[in-house]
């Protein structure tokens, strides 16, 4: 299907495709490397979670939805550029390049370094349980997730009792 000018700018007409069933896994982006990386990241910060914070309830929806929009947050960041569009390479919908760069998961940079630094809220002495691909800073537990949201580069800090009922 394409769209008519009376829809859309000339300069921006796309062209709708709908694929074949069962080939999703083959051209469909988030399906052909999208969807497993995020599951590790999730799958690693949960068993992080279960082993040092059995406390936090992840079931808790409050709980469940500040974890996955911190994570989501992480995913996200310009650092992984590179591994979202290795995605859209491997579905082929761009151009491999000769050279193509080097990438890192999320669930790599995020949860698996050699070494954790410290927390970089000041007076913390917390050791970092991730370590943000936006700040490059290690962030600990309560300061990503429970006293605060670490959704930088904004800054956005949510704390987390202030809207729960
Ligand atoms: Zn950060
Ligand atoms: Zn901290």
């Amino acid at each position: 299907m394409i769209l008519s000018e009376n829809v859309l700018h000339p300069d921006m007409i796309s062209r709708f495709e709908t694929s074949h069933p069962h080939a999703t896994g083959l051209i469909q982006p988030l399906d052909v490397y999208w969807n497993l990386p995020w599951k590790n990241l999730l799958k690693k910060f949960t068993n992080y979670v279960l082993n040092f914070h059995p406390d936090f309830l992840i079931a808790q929806r409050n709980n469940e939805l500040s974890m996955v929009s911190v994570l989501y947050h992480q995913i996200s960041a310009r650092e992984f550029r590179p591994f979202l569009r290795y995605a859209w390479k491997k579905s082929g919908y761009l151009d491999k390049d000769a050279n193509e760069p080097q990438f890192t998961t999320p669930a790599n940079y995020c949860m698996d370094q050699a070494a954790s630094g410290d927390c970089y809220i000041i007076g913390c002495k917390e050791s970092g349980c991730l370590k943000c691909a936006r700040c490059k800073n290690w962030v600990c537990f309560d300061h990503l997730l429970v006293s605060q949201l670490h959704l930088c580069p904004f800054f956005l800090i949510f704390f987390v009792n202030s809207f729960r009922l």
